[in-house]
This record gives C-alpha cells, sequence and structure tokens, in this order.
C-alpha cells in the first residue's frame, strides 16, 4: 500500500499573508515548520492505518519548501522543481493506492486565504469543461486518468468545500476558517496535527486502485487580469483566442491538459511587467 502526498503552502496551517508563502522571507522560513507539521502528521496518520509507503511531492512554488529533517524517518521526498506531472509527480508508475492533496486552497477567482490558480494574481479564473476549476479539480482530473482516488484534503474551510466536488469521498481537514483572502481564523499546529493524523489513518480505508478514467476530451479556459497575457499565451500549439482576455484548449487527455496549463502559464508569467502587469 502506497500513498503519496501532494504538498502546497497556502492552505497550511498558520499561513495567511503572501509573505507566508514566498520563499526567502523571514514569515516563509517560520511557516515551513507548520506546513512541515501539517505533512508529518498526514504522513503518521498513513503509517497508522497501515501503508507500507509514503511519498511526499513538494507542490509549492520552486518545490523546496519542507523540512526533511522533521519528517518521519519512514517517508520518501520528492523535492525539486520540473516534473511531468508538476504537482502530482509520482502518480503515473502505477504503483499508488491513494493521494491526499495536503494544504491545498481555493482556485483563481474564488473565495478562500490565497485563493489562485498556479499563478499568484494574473489568472482571474480557470474553467474545466464550463465548470470553475481550482488546482484540487485539476489533479483530481489527472490522478484519477492513473485510477487513483484522493482520500484526503486538508486546507482551509472552503478548500475542503470545494474537495466535495471533485472527491466528495475524501477525507477533508480544515485547519483554518476563512475570513479574508488574508485573513483566517487559525487553529495551532498542535491541534491541526493531531487532526489531520487522524483523519489520515481513516483515509487509508479509501485508498483503493480503481479502474483508469477516461472523461476526455478536456477542454480548458482561462481568464486572465490583462489581454497581453491572452495573446502571449496563443504562441503554445493549440491555445486561441477567445475573448480580449481570455484563451482555451481542449486536450484529449488531462495528461496533457495539465502539461499544457503548465506550458501557458510559464509563458504567461515571462509575459508579466512589475508595473504595468
Ligand atoms: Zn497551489
Amino acid at each position: 500500500m502506497k500513498i503519496l502526498i501532494s504538498a502546497d503552502m497556502e492552505g497550511a496551517t498558520g499561513v495567511t499573508w503572501p509573505a507566508d508563502v514566498l520563499p526567502g522571507t523571514p514569515e516563509w522560513q517560520r511557516c515551513r515548520s507548520m506546513f512541515t507539521s501539517d505533512v508529518n502528521a498526514a504522513v503518521l496518520g498513513f503509517f497508522d492505518g497501515g501503508a507500507d509507503e509514503v511519498l511526499v511531492n513538494e507542490a509549492h512554488w520552486t518545490m523546496r519548501n519542507l523540512l526533511l529533517e522533521q519528517l518521519d524517518e519512514r517517508v520518501e521526498m520528492l523535492t525539486g522543481r520540473h516534473k511531468s506531472l508538476s504537482m502530482v509527480e509520482g502518480v503515473q508508475h502505477g504503483d499508488v493506492d491513494g493521494i491526499a492533496f495536503v494544504g491545498y486552497h481555493a482556485g483563481a477567482g474564488m473565495e478562500g486565504v490565497l485563493a489562485h490558480t498556479y499563478l499568484a494574481n494574473s489568472l482571474t479564473g480557470v474553467w474545466l469543461n464550463g465548470e470553475r476549476a481550482s488546482e484540487g479539480l485539476l489533479n483530481a482530473r489527472v490522478v484519477a486518468e492513473y485510477g487513483v482516488p484522493v482520500v484526503l484534503v486538508t486546507g482551509d474551510d472552503v478548500a475542503c468545500e470545494d474537495a466535495l466536488g471533485y472527491a466528495p469521498e475524501a477525507l477533508k481537514v480544515a485547519v483554518k476558517d476563512h475570513v479574508s483572502r488574508y485573513a483566517a481564523v487559525c487553529r495551532t499546529p498542535a491541534r491541526t496535527a493531531a487532526d489531520i493524523r487522524a483523519a489520515a489513518k481513516e483515509a487509508v480505508q479509501l485508498a483503493v486502485r480503481q479502474e483508469p478514467v477516461d472523461e476526455g476530451p478536456f477542454t480548458v479556459a482561462v481568464e486572465f487580469d490583462a489581454e497581453h497575457l491572452a495573446m502571449a499565451a496563443t504562441v503554445v500549439p493549440g491555445v486561441a483566442r477567445t475573448g480580449e482576455r481570455r484563451i482555451a484548449y481542449t486536450s484529449g487527455t488531462m495528461y496533457e491538459g495539465i502539461r499544457t496549463f503548465k506550458a501557458v502559464t510559464t509563458i504567461v508569467s515571462a509575459a508579466i511587467e512589475e508595473q504595468y502587469g
């Protein structure tokens, strides 16, 4: 029994502010240990529940945030960037029975603490086959193609509500309650670790590999906060401009869909200027 943990930071315990998740800041240094505490609690809970292997895939920003030295010694951690499946790298080898989304958050344009989809501000909305999409929804569709169920989601209460849509069965742990984009009622790391560990232990029961899902084609639509970003994104083959600040593309599989999304966001982030966006 192998569990994969996709670990993002905006939905971690105590995190409510951009500097909390921005590598290099003193606030980020402080929040790394609370983020690590959430992940380690999930690791401990999965082993409590009978998992034989747990792999953590870092999924935030530079993908170098977790404190390896503070994790349970049974775990393995994939750290660093440039991975075929980005946030859910590791799911594609046929040996993962369940995946946990730890530290997840609401999508671009939604309510929720530090809500965004990939880029912090420049994307104002993402839709997957017409449905408003968070990173959780996009990644859930990717892992379904490998027959891997989402068994646990942690984040703020809005992220947990969002997960009801894409992983109704999964256990959810709200480590904080949304007040605004930059404010939340937070619970202590000791309290959230106990909650996450208990939920992860129970979630192991849900880690049963399914038949791979083939639900394509997938149409991904993206809205930007500036028209030149939509224009810049059209250099990616298959991406068409559908409005002044909108693009869309269609992929046969979500594997292709998420990789094209990565290409779009990479191109677009290179087109953002500090002053005028
Ligand atoms: Zn994220």
